[in-house]
């Protein structure tokens, strides 16, 4: 067997991992323990101290060495972890070292991949591994933790029984035509069919909050120049000391920036945009302001309500039409020239909320409506299994569809050696959400997005 291992960043310590069924020996010509101990002897889960030489046995560095023994370790293979200092010189050189003395380099998320292949983690737990490492909030590390716990997998093992207890009575009635199940067997179909259908729609709905959860509710301020919102982006950002992750926007020339606050997870649309047309440089126009306000889930349109409603301002509001808008009148702490019964603003939204950017006033209310339109305190992240990946939520739809053709041949009164076929779909799709039939191409494509060293 391959040893693989690898450089987990650079720091105050450098951990450089081995695993594979040879990584103690790889170890043992490298590493000088203080208290020298046979390798039968070191129990998994202990550290030992001492140094790692050179061939010529000149010290490399003082180090920790963690041992852990097969199966229980993280890739269920003999594993150890060097702990070394940081700093790239020491850290290269103990690499070096472990490869000339037999160990290849590790391929990104290549440790996790093994705990998958030997059967300890499934592909969902896999999966979860890289949300964990990228969450950006909290509530997205919970997700992921949570699918690492195995529950998406043990609802998805629920459905899949479910299914086998009547595949059973179905092959039963196909093998032994003689007997008369038919009868009973349909209606246990039919009502497994329903149930299994409730479930797949319950997940699949999770996607919703699942992606806002993951990617952040996208977020337009829009509003004419001088309305305030670059004023309103500063107290959003500011006032929570907000930890923002910057991604190139979709649309040309944006930026997003992901943030959250008060629990919200906001990606906030061309931020650096509002930035520069503060600056005076260069206002948004209603152009920009319309590509940016396409892509939104959430248009926050500010109006400057010290002034009356200008044609701009109507443009504005226009551009949130049929969109989750919030309406903002802005300066509320100036002497207010907008109604916010105006019908205008209310033809467009009924989220009309009055404050004042400059003197952070109301913000916590814009954070409330928020989280009412998008319905972020009925999630319930103990109880409920929320889908946050994309490829889980295509084979859950795949499944959906397959129950529904399952069903047709129901109600087309089809033989049950055609039902079985398609019920026998929903098993199939359901193991590739799991792992238990995946093609290669799909483990490496997942295993790819790993980074190095996990
Ligand atoms: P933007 O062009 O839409 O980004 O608007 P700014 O945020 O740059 O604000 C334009 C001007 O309005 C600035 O001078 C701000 O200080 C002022 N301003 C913004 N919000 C308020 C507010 O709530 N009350 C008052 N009195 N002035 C504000």
């Amino acid at each position: 067997m391959r040893q693989s291992l690898r450089l987990l960043g650079i720091g105050g310590i450098g951990i450089i991992r081995m695993s594979g069924e040879n990584c103690f020996d790889v170890l043992e010509k490298i590493f000088v323990p203080k208290k020298k101990q046979p390798i039968e002897e070191i129990k998994g889960y202990t550290m030992k101290y001492g140094h790692i030489a050179d061939s010529t046995g000149s010290v490399v560095d003082e180090v920790l060495v963690s041992y852990f023994k097969a199966p229980k370790s993280y890739t269920t293979e003999n594993m150890c972890e060097i702990n070394s200092h940081g700093g790239n010189v020491v850290v290269k050189k103990i690499l070096e070292l472990c490869l000339s003395n037999g160990a290849d380099l590790a391929e990104p998320g290549e440790f996790t991949k093994r705990a998958f292949l030997n059967g300890r983690i499934d592909l969902l737990q896999a999966e979860s591994v890289i949300d964990v490492i990228n969450a950006k909030s909290e509530k997205e590390a919970k997700t992921g933790i949570k699918q690492l716990e195995g529950f998406l997998s043990e609802k998805i093992a629920e459905i899949k029984k479910e299914i086998m207890d009547v595949m059973v009575n179905i092959d039963v009635s196909i093998d032994y035509p003689e007997y008369d199940v038919d009868e009973v067997t349909s209606k246990q179909i039919t009502d497994m069919l329903d149930s299994v259908g409730k479930k797949l729609t319950k997940l699949e709905k999770s996607f919703d909050n699942g992606k806002i959860i993951k990617e952040g509710i996208k977020t337009a301020i829009i509003g004419r120049p001088n309305a305030g919102k670059s004023s309103l982006l500063n107290a959003i950002l500011k006032e929570n000391r907000a930890i923002v992750t910057e991604y190139e926007g979709t649309t040309r020339d944006t930026i997003e920036e992901f943030v959250t606050v008060n629990g919200i997870p906001l990606k906030l649309i061309d931020t650096a945009g509002i930035r520069k047309a503060n600056d005076e440089v260069e206002k948004i126009g209603i152009e920009k302001s319309k590509e940016i306000a396409n892509e939104a889930d959430l248009i926050i349109a500010i109006f400057d309500a010290s002034k009356e409603l200008t044609q701009e301002d109507l443009e504005i509001l226009n551009l949130a039409k049929n969109k989750k808008t919030i309406i903002i009148l802005n300066k509320m702490d100036l002497e207010s020239k907008i109604d916010e019964n105006d019908e205008r603003l209310k033809a467009v939204s009924n989220s009309i909320l009055k404050i004042s950017a400059l003197k952070k006033q109301g913000i916590e209310e814009l954070y409330d409506e928020i989280s009412n339109l998008f319905e972020l305190n009925e999630i319930n992240l103990d109880q409920d299994i929320v889908i946050t990946n994309v490829r889980h939520k295509n084979l859950i739809e795949k499944a959906l569809e397959s129950v529904k053709k399952a069903k047709e041949t129901m109600e087309n009164k089809m033989p049950l050696d055609i039902i079985a076929i398609f019920i026998k779909d929903i098993l199939e799709d359901l193991a590739n959400i799991t792992g238990e039939i995946v093609t290669d191409d799909i483990i490496d494509e997942i295993f790819s997005k790993f980074c190095l060293g996990k």
